[in-house]
């Protein structure tokens, strides 16, 4: 069980009643919350100056904290928005709690009770997914609710939606350019790695590598690709995004990989490299771990642990020396059977 020690702070400590340095700890614990175990972790504090029993306390902020731990975890174990999820789905059109409320036809303080202690039901948790997922449903309750708004906020409002709303057609129409190009792929084949193009799994392994390494650049991104696809069939006898991978002078490189960049995990940012503008890819939120099976995240970590502080060009260097590049030609496509016959990594 982890136990480890945040920092230490002086205080006045309620348990011996002296003014001293204390431990302030985080621990893996469980709780019973409705029903079900929880596994969460806990912060509390450690006096050294009383005997074993009964040297920990918890101030009351610091429960109030706790608590809201294992209702997050209770949330999540039922599948069921946590209350930062619900927080950021606001912050995304710039609401404050009760904004959000009103928007969505509730009670002043609902929102306001949902990120602080009560446990949505699936009704609401599914209303405010919705309103994520979709701009114009967002656009919809927001006039439909306009009344509860003052004629200032609500144009605010108003504006921030509807640039969300442009934001996520322009994504859409992306996304779309990015299955148009997949079409020629649409059976399983040794090109896709028996898979079929799923560009949900693709947007979160491509924000999980943003995520997880720094210094990212476009090039090594589709080398991560590759790999964690080419060690994901080697494993499982398919690959784990369905991109298909062509053979080009810096390696394997994805079809559609101008594309594939414009999914929103990620966004690209232009930087002067000596006389070379470099295309430095940065993560746009943190990636939830829990949408990936065991299965894939043993691969993630192993592409992250193998080439985290490889720069460009020893990745593509590395590449070159694979079975899948050497016996293949400029522009043809790599088959996943040469592909899981990597030199090193399984
Ligand atoms: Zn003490």
């Amino acid at each position: 069980m982890k136990d480890k020690l945040i920092e230490s702070i002086e205080m006045n400590c309620p348990v011996c009643g002296g003014i001293h340095m204390v431990e302030k700890r985080l621990r893996e614990t469980q709780s019973l919350f409705k029903g079900e175990v929880v596994d969460y972790e806990e912060v509390y504090f450690l006096c050294d100056k009383a005997d074993d029993e009964e040297n920990e306390f918890v101030p009351a902020k610091v429960m109030d904290f706790n608590l809201l731990k294992v209702r997050d975890a209770y949330r999540t174990i039922k599948g069921l928005l946590t209350s930062n999820e619900i927080a950021e789905i606001r912050l995304y059109y710039g609401l404050t709690q009760s904004e959000f409320a009103a928007l969505l036809g509730w009670g002043e303080v609902t929102v306001t009770r949902y990120e602080s202690k009560t446990i949505q039901d699936e009704t609401y948790d599914s209303l405010m997914r919705m309103v994520r997922e979709n701009s114009m449903l967002a656009l919809e309750y927001l006039d439909k609710h306009k009344d509860r708004f003052t004629d200032k906020r609500y144009s605010e409002i108003r504006l921030s939606v509807k640039k969300r709303l442009d934001l996520s057609s322009h994504m859409y129409l992306k996304m779309q350019e990015i299955k148009s190009l997949y079409t020629k792929f649409e059976e399983e084949s040794d090109y896709n790695g028996f898979k079929i193009l799923d560009v949900d799994k693709l947007t979160t392994v491509i924000g999980y590598f943003a995520n997880e390494v720094n210094h990212l650049y476009k090039v090594k991104m589709m080398k991560l690709l590759w790999y964690t696809d080419a060690i994901y069939y080697r494993r499982h006898g398919q690959s784990m995004t369905g991109l298909v991978y062509e053979h080009m002078t810096y390696g394997a490189l994805p079809i559609g990989f101008n594309e594939i960049l414009s999914v929103p995990t990620i966004h690209v940012v232009e930087e002067m490299m000596y006389e070379d503008i470099g295309y430095k890819i940065v993560p746009t939120s943190k990636v939830d771990k829990n949408v990936f099976s065991r299965d894939e995240l043993s691969v993630l970590e192993l592409v992250v642990d193998k080439f985290k502080e490889y720069r460009s060009k020893q990745i593509v260097d590395y590449m070159h020396e694979e079975k899948a590049y050497l016996e293949t030609q400029d522009h043809e496509l790599i088959p996943f059977t040469l592909a899981s016959e990597l030199n090193e990594l399984s």
